[in-house]
């Protein structure tokens, strides 16, 4: 691809995607394709010659976006939003089009200190204390990570071999690994799993706590088990506490967890994956209390500040106590500008993107007005949620709206919300997921798209609504709600009725079709004065100089006999319809008694 071919495709790309953007409604939320259904679409091998541009994206419309779960779309209600908008994605465009990696200050100096700036910038729009900033009288700093889970596998590298490094100063004689057996991490038991797996990874044990009530783990569990651990021989050396936890948003208690880390030389993470970024709004800050004792703290801004994948930022108070645990110094890496940060020691991986630069897009495109009206709005749409919830007795709100999130249940088995949840999601109509919380399942609802509405918040309830309805097996109070009940209804069975015919009539029409070309071909015989008595099977062997006769016929067969293929097909449609009204009407009468009788929700599934 040459550069005006790159101009050409790259404008009709972006054209793609604002239409992708602006057309999310005419697509289904949730794909409905199974596993594999790829495979069969596209060939085993690459291909060996170049292959054009308009191929390629035809196959993106025809095969790919048919299996994509749409996460821009306003049906979407699962997860925590992926942050996206147009500053973004263009800023990503450009990092790709630079193509540089920024490792080292040396390997591209803008990368570096342009991603110093950001997260200073957005650092002081949280509120965060002097000591996570880039400054002169500050050790601390941030750095963009690809995920949260990378944020808290790094910090539990870091507190590990700042523990480990102290213990041996204490003991010189110490061993290593006997003290690596002994390391302690805490968590909520509702910590995402990451933490799980990085304590996986990191070889340390890990101790999931009880949260209370509100599903804030408190400082008293974790003293009691810090207590319960020393006094065992084994030593506490992280904390990991979430402030919006994945399956409820809620917050553990970070105001009293902090100074017990601090007493006791812990490491305290803070996983602010989702709700981190709310904290641009003053009025959101009420968790945050208690920061100043954090050792490091992450937020996604890929999730709730309207950037794309990837850009966790991640900060600390003490560059060295991360740095020392990623250090290596191969001579190749190595520059004369120490004084310059090296993110390369600030993470996993050597290489990375220029991903500030999106995040410096989104800063200067919203400003932190704009992103802050964003974050109120999502905040507001889940409060009107949360209200729809409350006013229908057959659901329960399992936690309180909190940012954009809200959970709830219909009153009964895990298995009816299990079945409503399915329903729904197989419908292609909205995409929530469950998850648990007090051993119960429970349905996350949450504001994803970047103009979430009050209708899209109104539609998204009347459709839970009325998959309650059929998943309880109850009739809708409203007429509308019936409606809608009988419009989805009629829909599935037209969509059996059109199958029907298929089924029986096709082999009805083939033998039709044979039986009255024979009929024609035998009458064509008889006004060539050919033998009435001709056995049906031999018009197969039709005579050549007779061909052209049978391809007239199949002509006028095709004249006559389809549009009377086509009455038959659309009458037995019609006669199956009614046969299915019928049944329906009988089955909301049976509905009807059982109701009036007195058992509201008879679950049917
Ligand atoms: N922490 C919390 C609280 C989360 O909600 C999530 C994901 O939703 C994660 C961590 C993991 O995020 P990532 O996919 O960026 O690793």
């Amino acid at each position: 691809m040459d550069s005006k071919n790159f101009k050409d495709h790259g404008r009709e790309m972006v054209d793609y995607i604002a239409d992708y953007q602006d057309n999310l409604l005419d697509r289904s939320v949730f794909p409905k394709v199974q596993p594999g259904y790829l495979k069969k679409l596209l060939p085993e091998d690459a291909p060996h010659k170049p292959e054009n541009w308009e191929d390629i994206m035809k196959d993106v419309e025809d095969k790919i976006l048919p299996g994509v779960t749409h996460w821009q779309h306003p049906r979407f209600h699962a997860y925590f939003p992926s942050g996206n908008s147009y500053p973004s994605i263009l800023g990503d465009m450009l990092s790709s089009g630079l193509g540089c990696i920024g490792f080292s200050w040396a390997s591209s100096p803008a990368c570096t200190e342009l991603e110093n700036i950001v997260v200073n910038w957005l650092g002081k729009a949280l509120n965060l204390p002097e000591g996570f900033l880039f400054g002169e009288n500050s050790k601390g700093g941030g750095v963009i990570q690809s995920s949260a889970s990378e944020c808290v596998l790094v910090s539990f590298l870091a507190a590990r071999e700042k523990k480990i490094t102290q213990l041996m100063k204490e003991d010189p004689d110490a061993d290593r690994y006997t003290l690596l057996s002994k390391l302690t991490a805490y968590c909520s038991s509702q910590a995402h799993s990451c933490a799980e797996k990085a304590a996986k990874i990191a070889f340390v044990r890990l101790r999931q706590l009880e949260p209370d009530s509100e599903v804030c783990l408190r400082g008293s569990v974790v003293q009691k088990a810090m207590e319960e651990d020393k006094a065992n021989g084994l030593i506490p050396f992280y904390v990991e506490a979430t402030l919006g936890t994945t399956s409820c948003c809620s917050f553990d208690n970070i105001a009293e967890i902090g100074p017990l880390c601090q007493e006791n030389d812990v490491w305290l993470h803070v996983d602010g994956a989702y709700a981190g970024s709310s904290f641009i709004c003053p009025e959101l800050r009420g968790p945050f209390e208690g920061i100043h004792y954090a050792s490091s703290f992450n937020l996604n801004t890929n999730k709730f500040l309207l950037t794309n994948f990837d850009c966790s930022v991640m900060w600390v108070q003490d560059q060295f106590s991360l740095t020392q645990s990623m250090n290596v110094d191969p001579i190749y890496l190595q520059h004369s500008y120490s004084e310059a940060v090296d993110y390369r020691h600030w993470g996993i991986n050597l290489s990375r993107r220029f991903r500030s630069l999106k995040l410096w897009f989104v800063l200067r495109s919203y400003g932190i007005t704009g992103l802050q009206q964003y974050v109120r709005e999502h905040c507001r749409l889940a409060k009107l949620f949360e209200e729809h919830v409350k006013q229908d007795t057959r659901f329960e709100l399992t936690s309180k709206a909190a940012l954009g999130l809200v959970t709830f249940r219909l009153n009964g088995s895990d298995e009816l919300n299990e079945n409503l949840l399915t329903s729904i999601n197989d419908s292609g109509r909205l995409h929530m997921i469950k998850s648990k919380m007090n051993n119960q399942l429970i349905i996350r609802f949450c504001i994803c798209a970047e103009n979430a509405s009050d209708d899209d918040v109104d539609y998204a309830w009347e459709t839970i609504q009325e998959f309650s309805h059929i998943v309880l097996g109850t009739v809708p109070e409203t007429k509308d709600a019936q409606d809608t009940i009988q419009e989805e209804e009629t829909l599935e069975e037209e969509e059996e009725v059109n199958n029907f015919p298929d089924d029986v009539l096709t082999p009805l029409i083939t033998l039709i079709r044979r039986a009255s070309m024979e009929q024609m071909l035998l009458g064509r015989q008889n006004q060539h004065g050919l033998n009435t008595t001709v056995a049906p099977e031999s018009i197969k062997e039709v005579p050549e100089d007779q061909e052209e006769d049978k391809e007239e016929i199949v002509d006028v067969f095709d004249d006559v006999i389809s549009p009377l293929i086509t009455l038959m097909r659309r009458a037995s449609q019609d006669q199956l319809l009614m046969m299915q009204q019928k049944k329906r009407q009988s089955l909301r009468r049976r509905r009807g008694s059982r109701l009036s009788s007195g058992s509201v929700s008879v679950p049917v599934c």
